[in-house]
């Protein structure tokens, strides 16, 4: 079935404790729409500056994303900068230039209305809203955030809530969103604001996804040489939706193995800088990580 994917193209600079990076194509969709290439077509909403690198296009095309809803406007692509400490588990955010995505209003073109499996990937609540308003019935709807959202658009990510199935959050925005530090009570709470799954990320400790009647928790990836985590949650809510999009189904089975995909999408994101370590990977790859992860998590 089809997944529809609405967020952020960008050019990011990066700085780790081993090396700097500038202009790296990134962004929430981006990220989100190469891992979920690997098993679906993703449809990718979205807008970029007249400064955007027809390569970059180039690259999203050839990985086999359908990118009808990339809109071209007037002035600078969306930039964001980071930081990382030497662990990887701190990022400072150094800037957030939104250039186009300050007047941001999501177009769905007519064809891409009726996908039935939407992410809608780190935006502003109120884009991610107004892209939703257009799309017909869809059966299955995640979302992302970030801390800003929490800070800047609580009210709107609030209503938003309310409108979909899932949420992903790291454990920092559920602690921020709820307030509650304990993250099982943390994300019943999230629960409590309307959506039926919770995912929550823990960087480099895995992730978990819970229900009013369902836990599954799963370790990382055990990656060796961590290069750039940038856009690993992105990529693993590509692996996550594009593998539901694939099988065209939600229930508990497929959201456990969902959690699988996304793991294994999220392991290679982190091997280098930007979309390649994700884009240029054989799925025969992938499902090698599949299987050997499904060998550490099995008694
Ligand atoms: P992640 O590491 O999965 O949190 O994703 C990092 C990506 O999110 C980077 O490529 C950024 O361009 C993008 N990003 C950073 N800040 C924002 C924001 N406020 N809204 C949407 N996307 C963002």
């Amino acid at each position: 079935m089809s997944l529809l994917v609405i967020g952020t193209l960008a050019y990011d600079n990066i700085e780790t404790a081993h090396d700097n990076r500038t202009d790296v194509l990134g962004g929430s969709a981006t990220y989100c729409s190469i891992a979920a290439s690997h098993f679906c077509e993703p449809r990718l909403v979205g807008v970029v500056g007249e400064d955007f690198r027809d390569e970059d296009i180039t690259a999203l095309k050839a990985s086999g994303v359908n990118t009808a809803g990339v809109e071209v406007a007037a002035g600078k692509t969306f930039r964001w900068g980071g930081r990382y400490e030497a662990d990887w588990n701190t990022r400072h955010t150094l800037f957030t230039h939104l250039n186009v995505l300050e007047h941001f209003d999501p177009k769905v073109p007519e064809d891409f209305r009726s996908s039935k499996f939407v992410f809608l990937a780190n935006a502003a609540p109120g884009v991610q809203s107004r892209a939703l308003d257009q799309v017909e019935h869809p059966s299955f709807v995640m979302a992302d955030t970030m801390n800003l959202w929490i800070d800047i658009a609580r009210d709107e990510l609030v209503g938003l809530l309310k409108r979909i199935d899932a949420i992903v959050l790291n454990d920092e925005e559920a602690r921020m969103l709820t307030g509650e530090n304990n993250l099982i009570k943390a994300a019943g709470q999230v629960l409590g604001l309307g959506p039926r799954f919770v995912v929550l990320k823990k960087g480099e400790h895995g992730a978990f996804i819970m229900g009013s009647d369902m836990h599954f928790s799963l370790p990382a990836y055990p990656v060796k040489n961590v290069i750039d985590p940038t856009g690993a949650g992105d990529s693993f809510a590509g692996g996550f939706m594009g593998y539901l999009a694939l099988v065209g189904a939600h229930d508990p089975v497929h959201l456990r193995q969902a959690m699988l995909h996304g793991t294994v999408t999220a392991s290679f994101c982190v091997e280098d800088f930007g979309i390649e370590p994700l884009a240029q990977r054989e799925k025969a790859e992938l499902d090698s990580r599949y299987s050997d992860l499904l060998g550490i998590v099995t008694v």
